[in-house]
């Protein structure tokens, strides 16, 4: 990670939330935005596109809500809508024309089940993953090796992620594939115990002062904890994005700006 995405990361445990979703939320709106914008014509981009048959179901429906989605979106699926009648069309031959060991041949490849193309299903699975979601991981593991070189020591960023949301489950679990020795370990468990047991005892006080005589007691953190726990255990809530400016700039709608707080 770069000095200025390390100081992203550090900022982002003083903001509400998964740290770590944040800035794969800001990443994947900045990646969405340079798609429309820079790479639709962009051969690289477009070949692993048409692969992949398009981007997966999440960020398809995020592209599709930045502003201005429409040219960029058509070229883009056009482009897979043509690979896929090749795919439709690929071992297709013509029942009259056929020869008798065409005709033999097919019947023996329907299967059990008399499938008329076994084949065809296998040619509409997608060749590669998602190209999106191929950066955003590469992105995800870069900061949680951050997160973690930087928590333990003296000068280490322990008091400051003590003091934030932690991460979440799914991140917390990909962090503890990273971490690079035992006691940087012992340092985010011990740190991630904290917050999930400060984020219960909230959701336990919020359910003692359900009752309708204490209701008045129940502070802002209290009555946050039960969407803070869902995204605890699940991720933090995708954010609509609408970007209207052009490639790279920054919008006041980044995911970032528009979380729940
Ligand atoms: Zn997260
Ligand atoms: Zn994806």
């Amino acid at each position: 990670m770069r000095a200025l995405e390390n100081h992203a990361l550090y900022d982002a445990l003083a903001l509400p939330g998964c740290p770590v979703c944040r800035l794969e939320q800001d990443y994947t709106a900045r990646l969405l935005n340079h798609l429309l914008y820079e790479n639709v014509n962009d051969s690289t981009w477009r070949d692993r596109i048409r692969q992949a048959f398009g981007l997966c179901y999440e960020h398809s429906w995020m592209l599709a809500r930045q502003g201005g989605a429409a040219l960029g979106v058509s070229i883009i699926t056009q482009d897979i809508l043509t690979e896929l009648q090749r795919a439709l069309r690929a071992g297709h031959t013509d029942p009259g024309a056929a020869g008798i060991w065409d005709q033999l041949r097919r019947t023996v490849s329907q299967g059990p089940r008399g499938e008329p193309t076994p084949g065809l299903a296998a040619r509409l699975v997608p060749n590669g993953p998602c190209p999106i979601c191929v950066h955003v991981a590469e992105l995800t593991d870069a900061v949680l090796s951050t997160l973690c070189a930087n928590l333990p020591g003296e000068e280490g960023w322990l008091a400051a992620y003590s003091a934030s949301d932690g991460l979440c489950l799914p991140h917390f679990r990909r962090a503890l594939e990273r971490v690079p020795d035992i006691r940087t370990r012992d340092t985010l468990v011990g740190a991630q115990d904290a917050i999930w047991h400060r984020l219960e005892g909230r959701l336990r006080e919020f359910i003692r002062k359900s009752d309708r005589r204490l209701q008045k007691e129940i502070t802002r953190e209290e009555a946050d904890a039960w969407r803070r726990a869902i995204a605890t255990l699940v991720g933090e809530r995708p954010v609509s994005v609408n970007h209207t400016e052009g490639a790279g700039a920054e919008s006041p709608n980044t995911p970032s700006a528009s979380r729940d707080s």
